[in-house]
């Protein structure tokens, strides 16, 4: 195990500045290495014969050159070398572009093998920047399956193929099998060694299918592992029983009605609250269908019984938003609100935990401050997060030490297919708000192309003159990304919009901005001094701008169904007409699809059912959208029966050796150890 996590910097070629380079694409050490999963693979495995070669796409072609290579200069800045290569069947005219060194590496009357794509015409058959090497040496480049890894600038493809063999070649033998070998015969899997050399170094498409199957597999039984693991030790504690008080009480107090599925929501959650042992409910609800109040009538009860809650917010502006409302709700009951947030004095931090400690704040609201070891509560019975998958493992663990016995409620936006929800969740309770509070308008979605582009922006200012507010969200952009030419940035189309729009306020929020930058712009929009936020996804979850009425989403190819739906949600907040525009100029059927779906319905749990048959539950996983880690295997494939099979195992496992002692099991206690310590990940 030790020598898989051994830094990147101790393989041949890796400086300082490569180790940089491997870190942006999140490897550090030798395991991140080899489990950074080729993106895609070639196919370079048969060599055809020129003639029989086909038009456009990628092949091997053995052919001998008939001439020296002739270099030419066409303009500045631009030089060719060309060359005339043949076989039995034909000729082709092979161009390098930007290669001079291939005037001099390529010789008259030798063969090499050519991987490229043919063009011309079967008169004239040509190849341009043919990946080649000699067919005396083949077997490096070409006659083979060639993995195609995700890159970032300064990095190549025949880099990243040279650490990773190197790699395999230090690790062979030696690495550690999460699966024992007793499951991998059961369900006919192959060993790790074979698999990890297999999916970077396919000896053929059927040891590809092996291989990938294998770790499509082990993905998810690692991770069916960790959570029945969470499962298994959370019943071992108990909890403190919270009297349950007559709810009337409190839905006296507000201004509206509360619906029947919040109501439902609101005693299944005092129902197991009052029991003794520790509530762990999930509460799903689309967004605007108010699980606030939820949260709030369950602190209420807490109150009542001069017990306390903690409510953690992902971000401050969250908090902040949430130190409002719930304020409104509780202090007419004359319960105390606080907030404890990093952003906030020392003296005022002190403040609040004096409060906590004498029992005086009934429910604090907070980010990550709230889980400094020197918070303490009077007593604690509650424990409420919002959004959850901003939570690492390590922060609820924190914070469930803290509370111990704590009952916790969980809030969610995403709903997840109820088909998952059961696997993923198993013995967790879920109470689902499937109803809008009334009057609710129901968000308009079309998807455009880039031809409604005028109209598009005429219809923002038309919004923005009646006073509202637009979002307009971009994907991420990925360096080194191929397709990403046509993208856009959220900081270049927030100059374009900028420039176009010079009498209106247009602000950018993007993930590469410190925190409090972030903070002052989102508070900003909140004040309704913003007329249009361009965005990166950071804005997806819950800041509440009720005056926003346009979502406009740029690329929406680019997004998943449910990250769409999120991204709706942003608005038809208020009162006002919303819509949501997906810019798409996408013509796969995939994307068409997706985006239909998105017009069709604004049934959150249908569209994640929906996101679920278009993406499989690999892809799913890998979206982060649902606080569970992110998956290697993402893109892999893996339908449901895979995971559905993972999880089988797991539970069998997992009833012989509850907390995985035995020796045999060493492997896959150590991963799923690693799953819990990943910083990123989150897990709940
Ligand atoms: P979310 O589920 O997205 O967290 P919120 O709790 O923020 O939703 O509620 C969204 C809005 O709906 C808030 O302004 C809230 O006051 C309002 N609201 C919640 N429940 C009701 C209801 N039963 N009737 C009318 N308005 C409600
Ligand atoms: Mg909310």
């Amino acid at each position: 195990m030790a020598e898989l996590n051994t830094d990147v910097r101790f393989l041949k070629g890796v400086g300082e500045q490569r180790a940089r380079l491997l870190a942006k694409l999140g490897i550090h050490n030798t395991r991140e290495l080899l489990e950074y999963f080729p993106r895609a693979y070639e196919d370079r495995s048969v060599t055809v014969p020129i003639a029989q070669a086909p038009f456009d796409q990628s092949v091997c072609i053995s052919a001998t050159v008939s001439a020296p290579p002739l270099l030419s200069r066409v303009r500045r800045g631009m030089e060719l070398v060309k060359l005339r290569a043949f076989d039995d069947t034909g000729a082709v005219d092979i161009t390098f572009f930007n290669q001079n060194y291939v005037k001099n590496a390529l010789h008259q009357g030798e063969t090499y093998i050519f991987y490229g794509k043919i063009g011309g015409s079967p008169m004239r058959r040509t190849m341009s920047n043919p990946d080649y090497e000699s067919a005396r040496r083949a077997g490096a480049k070409t006659g083979r399956i060639m993995p195609r890894y995700r890159l970032c600038r300064g990095l190549s493809n025949a880099h990243m193929m040279g650490y990773v063999r190197e790699c395999l070649d230090m690790a062979a033998g030696k690495v550690p099998d999460p699966l024992p070998e007793s499951m991998r015969e059961k369900y006919a899997l192959a060993d790790a060694g074979f698999a990890y050399e297999n999916i970077h170094f396919p000896a053929g498409f059927s040891a590809l299918e092996a291989a990938r199957r294998r770790l499509v597999f082990q993905e998810f039984f690692v991770l069916a592992c960790a959570l029945g693991a969470v499962r298994g030790s959370r019943r071992r504690d108990g909890g403190v029983p919270v009297p349950r008080p007559d709810t009337e009480r409190f839905y006296a107090s507000l201004s509206f009605e509360p619906t029947g599925a919040q109501r439902r929501a609101v005693d299944e959650a005092l129902r197991d609250m009052s029991q003794p042992c520790p509530m762990n409910r999930l509460v799903q609800g689309d967004v605007g269908s108010g699980k606030t109040l939820v949260a709030a009538a369950c602190a209420w009860a807490a109150g009542q019984a001069g017990m306390q809650t903690a409510f953690m917010a992902p971000t401050e502006i969250l908090a902040e938003q949430h130190l409002k409302t719930l304020t409104c709700f509780l202090s007419p009951f004359g319960m105390r609100v606080d907030k404890l947030t990093g952003s906030m004095t020392a003296k005022e931090k002190r403040e609040v935990k004096v409060r906590l400690a004498s029992g005086e704040t009934a429910l604090v609201v907070g980010t990550h401050a709230l889980l400094t070891a020197d918070v303490e509560f009077s007593s604690p019975a509650l424990v409420i997060t919002d959004e959850q998958h901003r939570f690492g493992v390590n922060q609820r663990g924190a914070l469930s030490a803290k509370g111990k016995r704590a009952h916790t409620l969980v809030m969610s936006a995403t709903p997840i297919p109820r088909t998952l929800a059961l696997m993923i969740y198993g013995d967790l309770d879920v109470s689902v708000i499937d109803e809008l509070p009334p009057g609710r308008q129901k968000v308009d979605t079309f998807t455009v192309n880039e031809s409604y582009r005028q109209r598009l922006y005429g219809f923002m200012e038309k919004l923005v003159r009646e006073g509202r507010q637009v979002f307009v969200v971009c994907p991420m952009v990925e360096e080194n990304d191929e397709t990403d030419c046509q993208l856009k940035s959220a900081e270049e189309h927030a100059k374009e919009l900028a420039a176009r729009f010079p009498h209106l306020r247009v602000e950018c929020v993007h993930g590469r901005m410190k925190a409090a930058e972030k903070n002052s712009v989102m508070a900003a929009v909140v004040r309704g001094e913003v007329d249009i936020l361009v965005s990166t996804t950071v804005i997806e979850v819950g800041v509440d701008v009720p005056n926003a009425a346009l979502m406009v989403v740029e690329n929406a190819e680019r997004f998943g169904l449910s990250q769409l739906h999120q991204l709706r949600g942003r608005v038809g907040r208020g009162g006002h007409k919303s819509w949501c525009i997906l810019v798409s100029d996408s013509r796969t059927e995939e994307a068409r699809a997706r985006l239909s779906a998105m017009c069709r319905t604004n049934d959150g749990f249908r569209i994640s059912e929906e996101d679920l048959r278009l993406r499989g539950p690999g892809d799913f996983f890998g979206s982060r959208q649902h606080g569970l880690p992110e998956m290697h295997i993402a893109g892999l494939g893996g339908g449901m029966d895979v995971l559905k099979t993972a999880q089988d195992a797991a539970h069998e496992l997992l009833k012989d050796d509850p907390e995985l002692r035995r020796p045999e099991n060493a492997a896959l206690r150590e991963r799923v150890r690693a799953l819990f310590e990943a910083k990123s990940d989150t897990l709940n």
